[in-house]
């Protein structure tokens, strides 16, 4: 099993450091991850520390740590964001949509917003960007592909409809999905991306990448195993881990 979605210092809640590092490896161990990725957030692009995680990584020879970030894609930052990512030698990047024109739209102080909007037009907007982040060339995963849904307010249209763009563009762009299991703690108590989309993104044979969206150590690796589970009911035998941007295949 692997996890490819995890914020080593959070929201800048605690510095990088070798007991920090040793904290989310020591719990990947324990859940018997092969593979772990850190991929913290873009805006802390000057706390990244390539050695140190490195050095940290070599007392745990049985697990691969792999170095990525999350990146909060917006279309106006594209070259600076291109610029960044290719000054570093990134094992993969997560692109993700957080904001909409500058809307932080996850925050919990945001659920009256989502409520005042249409929902359709709420979900044709997010699918929208997401489909450019897909779209920019610059990532390997789209993370928490249905991010939008956080407050459980669905569309009145098929939400496999309103995602069938951003879906034709991961394809078109060779990218991987992840099922990022933090949507369960969330209002929408689910996962991303929810169980039908998942059904249409292996018909359109996209791969599959696993996320816990870890923000602390013990959340390294969460609800993995059930997602394993859960994918192979659906026919998916495989996911995908990843090495300076290539991709690796795991049976699960
Ligand atoms: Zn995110
Ligand atoms: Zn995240």
């Amino acid at each position: 099993m692997i996890d490819l979605h995890v914020h080593l210092i959070g929201h800048r809640d605690r510095k990088v450091n070798e007991e920090n590092v040793r904290s989310f490896l020591g719990r990947a161990q324990e859940k018997q991850l092969c593979q772990i990725g850190f991929s913290d957030h873009d805006i802390y692009w000057e706390d990244l520390n390539f050695n140190l995680i490195r050095e940290v990584a070599s007392e745990y020879p049985e697990l691969q740590v792999r170095i990525g970030m999350e990146i909060d894609y917006r279309e106006e930052e594209k070259d600076l964001i291109s610029k960044r990512i290719n000054a570093y030698p990134f094992d993969y990047l997560i692109g993700s949509v957080h904001q909409l024109g500058g809307w932080l739209f996850d925050f919990p102080e945001e659920e009256a917003a989502h409520r005042m909007r249409d929902s359709d037009e709420l979900y044709r907007q997010y699918f929208s960007a997401v489909e450019k982040a897909a779209s920019s060339g610059l990532f390997d995963i789209i993370g928490h592909f249905d991010l939008i849904k956080i407050f459980k307010i669905r569309p009145r249209t098929d939400v496999r409809k309103l995602a069938e763009r951003a879906l034709e563009a991961v394809k078109d762009h060779h990218l991987v999905l992840e099922i990022n299991t933090n949507g369960r703690y969330k209002p929408v108590q689910e996962f991303y991306p929810e169980l039908k989309l998942i059904e249409l993104i292996h018909q359109m044979e996209i791969p599959f990448t696993l996320g816990s969206d870890a923000h602390e150590s013990h959340v390294v690796g969460r609800d993995l195993a059930e997602v394993c589970e859960l994918l192979r009911t659906v026919g998916i035998k495989n996911i995908q881990g990843f090495q300076m941007r290539e991709r690796q295949s795991f049976s699960i």
